[in-house]
């Protein structure tokens, strides 16, 4: 049904006509076969990129040259964006991105495609072409390689995370043999990877079906240290997705299956290319911070006005897990930012002026000295508390 749904079957009827041929490829294809509705949807034509540009032109459509060196045109539809791609073959690789050229043959382009599964045509008659085993493979849960594995990795390693990523989330029995194996043989090429590109595989990884087992035998294999330089702890991982189920993070995930030291988060901020805010929200759910304890509610505020309500949650979600995931007082420690707001810091610069304190460095120790103070007595309120702290900070930053 999807498949003739406007706009997608207008698109697809323009390009498959007059001597060109168009069908959907890759996930969209494979995910409708599992019966998920598929997201993007990505097309293949045999037209070259002006040939595409020209016909969505003639319809009024706007042809954006999104990846034109690989010959995709992206066709925006009533707001809809169609990925459309020329068929091609690789002539050449450096490892890292593959030098192309075009072909009308469907075969020739189904054989660069990395997975059986990711290698499967649907013409918009709802046919299906199979030019790789791969339907035979998505009917029996098997994630495999087109081709010779460790070759097919030489020439893209990213490859290897795509070949995890694909198992954690349609195999259903154990790794493929040969895919395990060259992943490991050639495990050497990991490093040399991009950290956009592996951090976008590996955030989907860690929120697959069966990324628990699968992020295991990574590591037991030395996969996972070329990726993110971390300590994995498998087990809190193994809680943290056992009780996430259905949530899925890939950050938090990330930070679950991590040991975190500030050297840690700063090695996977540059490792991953990770912005400043998502490195700010993994030292926040990072081993930097008191533990949270169940019962110990004042050191859960001082933490929660700390890191905010939801880098909060994220730390009482990965402390949950640690701590083994059961409920009773936990459920006080989850769901206290529901109940509390934290309160704005009483003390301002000029309470130590007035007392003294020269504006610099000084006033600035004063200022920290007295808000660590105040958290640490539980953010009193009258005005005699918070004097006393004041009195103290002035004492002690001098
Ligand atoms: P998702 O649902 O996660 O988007 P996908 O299979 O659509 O999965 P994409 O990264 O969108 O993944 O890639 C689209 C298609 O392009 C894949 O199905 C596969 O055929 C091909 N492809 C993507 N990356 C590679 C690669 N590194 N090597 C070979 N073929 C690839
Ligand atoms: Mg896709």
């Amino acid at each position: 049904a999807w498949l003739d749904a406007r706009p997608l079957a207008d698109v697809l009827a323009a390009l498959d006509s007059d001597g060109e041929e168009a069908r959907v490829n890759g996930g969209a294809v494979r995910d409708a076969l599992l019966g998920c509705p598929p997201g993007d949807v990505d097309i293949a034509t045999t037209a070259t990129p002006d040939v595409v540009s020209a016909r969505a032109a003639a319809k009024g459509w706007k042809p954006v040259p999104t990846g034109i060196e690989h010959g995709t045109v992206t066709v925006v539809v009533e707001g809809r964006p169609f990925e459309v791609t020329t068929l091609r073959r690789d002539v050449a690789t450096d490892g890292r991105r593959a030098i192309v050229a075009f072909t009308r043959d469907w075969a020739e382009d189904a054989r660069r495609r990395d997975l059986t599964i990711n290698g499967l045509f649907l013409d918009r008659r709802g046919r299906v072409h199979d030019h790789v085993g791969g339907l035979a493979d998505l009917e029996a849960g098997r994630v495999r390689f087109i081709g010779v594995a460790r070759e097919r990795i030489r020439e893209d390693y990213l490859r290897t995370l795509r070949f995890f990523r694909f198992h954690a989330r349609f195999a259903r029995g154990a790794l493929d043999a040969e895919g395990f194996a060259a992943a490991i043989a050639e495990r050497g090429g990991l490093s040399r990877l991009s950290g956009e590109r592996v951090r976008a595989e590996l955030l989907k990884l860690l929120v697959a079906p069966r990324a628990t087992e699968t992020v295991a035998a990574m590591a037991q294999a030395g996969l996972l240290a070329p990726l993110t330089g971390g300590v994995p702890r498998l087990a809190r991982f193994a809680r943290f997705v056992a009780l996430e189920a259905g949530r899925p993070d890939g950050l938090l995930g990330l930070a679950a299956l991590l040991q975190f030291v500030a050297e840690d988060a700063e090695r996977l901020r540059r490792r991953l290319k990770l912005s400043n805010r998502e490195a700010k929200r993994l030292q926040g759910v990072g081993d930097l911070f008191p533990p949270l304890h169940p019962g110990d509610e004042a050191a859960a505020r001082a933490s929660l006005y700390r890191l905010g309500p939801e880098g909060y949650r994220d730390r009482a979600r990965l402390a949950w897990a640690d701590a083994g995931g059961e409920g009773g007082r936990w459920i006080d420690l989850l769901s206290l930012p529901d109940r509390w707001t934290p309160p704005v810091f009483p003390v301002a610069a000029s309470d130590f002026i007035k007392r003294g304190v020269s504006a610099g460095p000084e006033l600035g120790r004063a200022l920290r000295l007295a808000e660590a103070a105040w958290i640490a007595a539980d953010f009193p309120e009258e005005p005699a508390a918070i004097a006393a702290i004041v009195e103290n900070a002035v004492a002690s930053a001098g």
